[in-house]
């Protein structure tokens, strides 16, 4: 099952121009980070570039899992400390500023949340919790404080810290640094819903980034872009369906303690640092459309925003976007101001 969700993961939003025929080019790949990871460079002689960067995503994994027992992040939960290291010090920064920004609704203390519910591989039995389990759970998560000092990073009051919102978009940056230090001019980085390009085309289009439909195959849209983050959160992939018959997804609204219920299906957002983007999309996923397009206009983010029957778009993208054929009767598309 897991291995399914990977892969459907993996196929959440993928590059439209994949489906043309593949110039030469190398792909490295790697399974990591609950997903399947592809970094593919369009010339062979960066396939070495390649293979640093799937290495460095499970250097990452290796220090900010909540699961793997040696990881930095399992001691930091167990413990409320842990010696820090460039990485946890950099994600620490982004995860507060990002919670800041986002009136909560991105919170790296939902971890103890995130175990109630069961969306983890360490409690791997997911379940509708009582009221009074949620209850407790929320009061534990929201009094917790994230917080570095003198090299050490902390979590106060037994609270539990997870970067798995965030993550991919930390390591995709990383990755763009790595390609474009070296040299590298054409390239695309898939983190499982996570896209990066780098560079441009070698014919000198735009890249075409296709949407995934969440509610069944196929696509809704496309976007027109260059070197940027695109990345997607939804209820589509990482979820359960209750003994109440209700589906439950796995972002967790820190307010209620709840999966989010914000009426969005599928937000992707498209920023230059993949890091914000992976942060704002599930932030999104929570606040819904209306006080997400502030933050939105505060990064000079643009964003895309599925819901039952519209399709939302930034005015940015007005001229970045088609509707694919399938979704043009279902869909309403809307300009968002
Ligand atoms: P995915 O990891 O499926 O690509 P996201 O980037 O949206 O999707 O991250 C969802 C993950 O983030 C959850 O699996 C959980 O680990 C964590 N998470 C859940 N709710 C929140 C939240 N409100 N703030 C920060 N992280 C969250
Ligand atoms: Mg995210």
């Amino acid at each position: 099952m897991k291995k399914l969700i990977v892969l459907l993961t993996l196929f959440c939003v993928i590059l439209a121009s994949c489906e043309k025929k593949e110039p030469e080019g190398y792909t490295a790949s790697i399974n990591a980070m609950d997903t399947v990871a592809f970094v593919r460079v369009y010339d062979e002689k960066y396939a070495a570039f390649a293979d640093e960067c799937t290495e460095l995503m499970l250097q990452l994994e290796a220090e900010l899992s909540v699961t793997l027992t040696g990881s930095r992040v399992y001691h930091l939960n167990k413990n409320g400390s842990v010696p820090s290291t460039e990485h946890l010090k950099a994600i620490t920064g982004y995860a507060l500023e990002l919670k800041d920004k986002t009136f909560g609704a991105f919170d790296p203390c939902i971890y103890p949340l995130v175990r109630l519910w069961g969306f983890t591989e360490e409690n791997d039995k997911k379940r509708v919790p009582s009221e009074d389990e949620i209850i407790e759970t929320l009061k534990k998560a929201s009094e917790s404080k994230l917080y570095i000092k003198n090299d050490n990073l902390y979590i106060s009051n037994g609270g539990a810290v997870d970067f798995g919102g965030i993550a991919k978009g930390y390591a995709a940056k990383l990755m763009l640094e790595i390609l474009k230090e070296n040299g590298v001019d054409a390239a695309l980085i898939d983190l499982g819903g996570n896209i990066q390009t780098v560079g441009s085309k070698s014919d000198g289009t735009p890249w075409n980034i296709a949407i995934k439909n969440p509610v069944e195959d196929g696509y809704t849209c496309y976007l027109s872009l260059g070197e940027t983050a695109v990345v997607t959160s939804g209820s589509d992939v990482r979820y359960f369906i209750g003994d109440d018959g209700k589906k439950y997804h796995h972002i967790i609204d820190p307010k209620t303690g709840y999966p989010s219920d914000a009426g969005i299906i599928s937000v992707t957002v498209i920023h230059e640092d993949a890091a914000i983007a992976d942060g704002l999309s599930t932030a999104f996923f929570v606040l819904g459309i209306e006080k997400s397009l502030e933050i939105a206009e505060h990064y000079g983010a643009e964003v895309v925003v599925i819901e039952n029957e519209i399709i939302s778009i930034t005015k940015g993208l007005q001229d970045k976007f088609t509707l694919d054929e399938s979704a043009k009767d279902k869909y309403n598309l809307k300009v968002l101001d």
